[in-house]
């Protein structure tokens, strides 16, 4: 998938995790889905990262090892913000609960971004680094390019799904429309 179709589709995950959390809530999970959406392929493009883990497209990057340490890696700053850490100010104190929302919509953005590229006819290697096997989510007939009408359908749902619940969690909010 593009780029955008990734950023678009983490947006949609996060606004579907925070759907009936409060505005401010929501504002922060959207945020962190398109950071969980872009991250794999954000990964792949750092070159200084690319000889040590071997990261080439799709490599390690696209995984669940790594997944995993990334997500837990989101999960315990956000903790430690919940915890009242030092030296962090009052504004900036979440509650457990919004943390925990806020790891969840990071998971499913860079779900969303594991599961479109397993779509595609390259597919994605979710055991690397420790072993190479490859998986799709599609039958082989339905599979298609990175750039085709996979990505334009993608594009084109997460965006109305985005949309909706942003409109609709604004007019909850503020009792209009
Ligand atoms: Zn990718």
């Amino acid at each position: 998938m593009r780029r955008m179709t990734h950023l678009m589709m983490g947006a949609a995950a996060g606004s579907l995790v925070a759907a009936s959390a409060s505005l401010p809530v929501a504002t922060g999970a959207v945020w962190l889905g398109v950071a969980g959406g872009g991250y794999p392929d954000w990964l792949d493009l750092r070159s200084e990262l690319k000889g040590s883990l071997r990261l080439r497209h799709r490599g390690a990057s696209h995984g669940l090892a790594v997944a995993i340490v990334v997500i837990s890696v989101v999960y315990l700053a956000l903790t430690s913000l919940a915890a009242g850490a030092v030296g962090v100010p009052n504004w900036m104190q979440l509650s457990q609960h919004t943390a925990l929302t806020w790891t969840m919509a990071f998971g499913l953005g860079l779900v969303t971004h594991l599961l479109a590229d397993a779509c595609t006819h390259a597919g994605i290697r979710p055991l690397l680094p420790f072993s190479r096997w490859r998986m799709w989510v599609l039958p082989r007939m339905l599979r298609g390019r990175s750039d085709g009408w996979l990505n334009t359908i993608a594009l084109g749902v997460s965006f109305a799904v985005l949309g909706y619940v942003m409109i609709f969690a604004v007019a909850r909010e503020t009792n209009v429309l």
